[in-house]
């Protein structure tokens, strides 16, 4: 019995302290230790494999993955006119020159997102002022014009000029070379995505421009279809891939080495 006590007596510290435990209350755990237990490999991934294609030789013309859009022979292979007739353009020592009354050219093929590459001259002899001289346009999805214009001491509106995204963005700089001369747009396209609502946006179209290798629009988002006149966020109507386009301005301007990638 003596034993007994004496073991219970010893036992009571230990009781009183898993008491004592159970009232505590609980103790906050330590913070994740971030980054602190990353490895370097949890930020590398090796799929998806990014596609490998061949880049042109010569920076401008068309790498391996690039729908060929005009090469300087056939144009009736991927344009025809608003009606899908063949066109009335002319093909002229490589290049596809517009001619007065003809209409626009439109591709067969319909885009969303692209990356465009597209050379044009405006006529070596210089007719006219203004809007009037050396006039084309490249028609993003038909309806939002990258402006083609003789903008080389040849004063207009801003907005209206060689490079701008006509009647909305004035290009960043004057980049056009002399009439008569090649010169190449680069731009990069996002089309607008809609909502349920069909006259509105959900995101606009976007549009990155590089006139002969000087970025003169940078990722502009555009408030509707161009307008000669009016204003464009009530022209808004859903679409979805559309043509490409090129404009009849009543002035003999010429392309060539016209190629697009799809994004
Ligand atoms: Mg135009």
């Amino acid at each position: 019995m003596k034993r007994l006590m004496i073991f219970v007596f010893m036992l009571a510290p230990f009781v009183a302290i898993l008491s004592q435990e159970r009232q505590r209350p609980a103790q906050p755990t330590e913070p994740q230790q971030y980054p602190a237990r990353m490895t370097p490999q949890m930020t590398e991934f090796f799929t998806p494999e990014v596609k490998a294609i061949q880049p042109a030789d010569v920076v401008g013309m068309p790498p391996s993955d690039a729908i060929i859009l005009f090469d300087g022979s056939d144009v009736n292979k991927e344009w025809e006119d608003r009606r899908g007739n063949p066109t009335k353009w002319i093909v002229q020592d490589g290049a596809l020159v517009c001619v007065k009354g003809s209409g626009v050219v439109q591709t067969k093929r319909k885009f969303n997102d692209f990356q465009l590459h597209i050379e044009w001259k405006s006529p070596s002899e210089v007719i006219g002022d203004g809007q009037g001289r050396g006039n084309s346009g490249v028609y993003l999805q038909s309806l939002y014009e990258v402006q083609v214009l003789d903008s080389y001491n040849n004063t207009t509106y801003i907005q209206g000029q060689a490079g701008s995204l006509y009647k909305r963005y004035a290009p960043l700089v004057n980049s056009c070379r002399k009439p008569g001369e090649w010169q190449s747009y680069d731009i990069i396209y996002t089309a607008p995505r809609f909502g349920e609502d069909s006259t509105k946006y959900f995101t606009p179209p976007r549009v990155t421009v590089l006139h002969n290798g000087v970025l003169i629009q940078n990722n502009v988002s555009l408030r509707g279809p161009t307008l000669y006149v009016g204003i464009p966020e009530y022209s808004i109507r859903k679409h979805g891939a559309l043509p490409l386009v090129l404009q009849d301005h009543g002035n003999p301007v010429a392309f060539r080495n016209i190629w697009i990638r799809e994004l």
